[in-house]
């Protein structure tokens, strides 16, 4: 039996754009846009409800942006009642929403937890005004303290904060400063992302015009390492290349993108993952609307002749052949901790990892030789050492 899938939904607004942001999110904050766009949602999982029904089994739903905190609880409180008439939600579901600090009061918190999301992740990056400032972020420090206090009183206990360093200006003690800042707040999880500049971002115009210089890469690595010992000393497990969590509080959505397991993405530039199948609605938001309204279930067709269904939203698609999931596998896989453990590998793929990447042995123990990778006979990973050549290692697998 396949093991319970993922629901992922996006929430395409922000209150204003982040300097660093290239994710799909737009600066709008009006309420009529969010109610439309929550009827929009609706129609779409009355859609795949309609095609996957309660044979569609369900163990995490994930709210991610965009700034999902944006929403009227009672919106929230609608799409989550549509998902479970739709689909099967098993018992003990994890739901997750992001959030950013700015954007929750106490009234929000407490609903958006009586109508079932028990786990808050806050996008919280830094503990440094200055920081946060050059960021582009709406909140400040003082912001994430309390909407750690508020969730705690709406009865959340399943917090995530992200950090996120190698930001330009950033020195190491502000970097290590924030991450001793967000233990003390004693999250469950702890998600820390080295920021990357990227094109058609205000850092990535502002790289290009020589106003912004990016952290050196040995410095990046070394606020990386530093972080990893003290989320050691605190008890973290580092499960994935970004994310640490107590023992038991791994983010059982993530863990779902890193295993290849199955995810259906509803909203405005959400992705999927369903029967081998690859796919994504188009990112952008007024198109999403037109589009849903103008559809109906019956013209929900097969996606490019595979057994997964896609609307008239969905923009591209493509099904993974065979080596194409076992490459997408070992990537995922090397991320995490726990590697390719290839009793599950052979499970899934009917063939041994071994036999399968013969040619690749002899490289692959030199990694492992000098320290970068790990492996015995039940599994392969990487070490510490090795994450700072993750792409290395992982090409010789693709
Ligand atoms: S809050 Fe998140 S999604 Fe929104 S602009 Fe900032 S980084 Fe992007």
């Amino acid at each position: 039996m396949a093991s319970p899938a993922g629901i992922y939904i996006h929430i395409p607004f922000c209150r204003h754009k982040c300097n660093y942001c290239d994710f799909f999110s737009k600066p709008i904050d009006e309420e009529y846009v969010r109610k439309a766009y929550t009827r929009a949602l609706l129609k779409e999982i009355g859609f795949y409800g309609a095609k996957y029904g309660k044979n569609f089994v369900a163990d995490s739903i994930f709210f991610g942006g965009g700034t999902p905190t944006l929403m009227e609880p009672e919106l929230i409180d609608k799409i989550l009642a549509a998902v479970r008439k739709s689909f099967f939600i098993a018992a003990g579901s994890e739901i997750t929403m992001e959030g950013n600090p700015a954007t929750v009061t106490a009234e929000k918190l407490r609903r958006y937890r009586q109508s079932g999301v028990n786990r808050l992740s806050i996008g919280a990056q830094s503990f440094d005004d200055e920081i946060l400032s050059s960021l582009g972020r709406v909140h400040r420090a003082a912001d994430i303290t309390r909407t750690v206090e508020l969730a705690r009183e709406a009865g959340f206990d399943n917090i995530s904060l992200d950090l996120m360093f190698a930001v330009p200006g950033q020195d190491m003690n502000q970097w290590l400063d924030s991450v001793k800042k967000a233990l003390a707040l004693k999250p469950q999880h702890i998600s820390f992302y080295s920021l990357e500049i990227e094109p058609a971002t205000v850092f990535g115009d502002m790289l290009e015009s020589g106003a912004l210089k990016e952290t050196p890469a040995e410095v990046d690595r070394e606020m990386y390492h530093r972080a990893l010992a003290l989320l050691d000393t605190a008890g973290f497990v580092h499960y994935e290349i970004s994310s640490a969590a107590l023992p038991g509080r791994e983010c059982r959505h993530n863990l779902k993108y890193w295993d290849l397991s199955e995810y259906l993405g509803l909203g405005a530039g959400a992705y999927s993952f369903i029967r081998d199948t690859r796919y994504n609605n188009i990112d952008d938001v007024e198109m999403y609307f037109h589009t849903m309204w103008s559809q109906d279930s019956a013209s929900l067709r097969h996606c490019n002749d595979s057994q997964a269904f896609a609307s008239d939203c969905v923009s591209s698609c493509s099904v993974n052949s065979y080596r194409d999931s076992v490459t997408d596998y070992v990537f995922t896989a090397l991320r995490t901790r726990r590697g390719v453990v290839f009793k599950e590998f052979s499970h899934k793929f009917k063939n041994e990892f071994w036999d399968l990447y013969s040619q690749q042995q002899a490289e692959f123990e030199k990694f492992v030789r000098a320290g970068y990778a790990e492996y015995d006979d039940r599994r392969l990973s990487l070490t510490r050492k090795g994450i700072d050549i993750a792409s290395r290692i992982t090409r010789l697998f693709m």
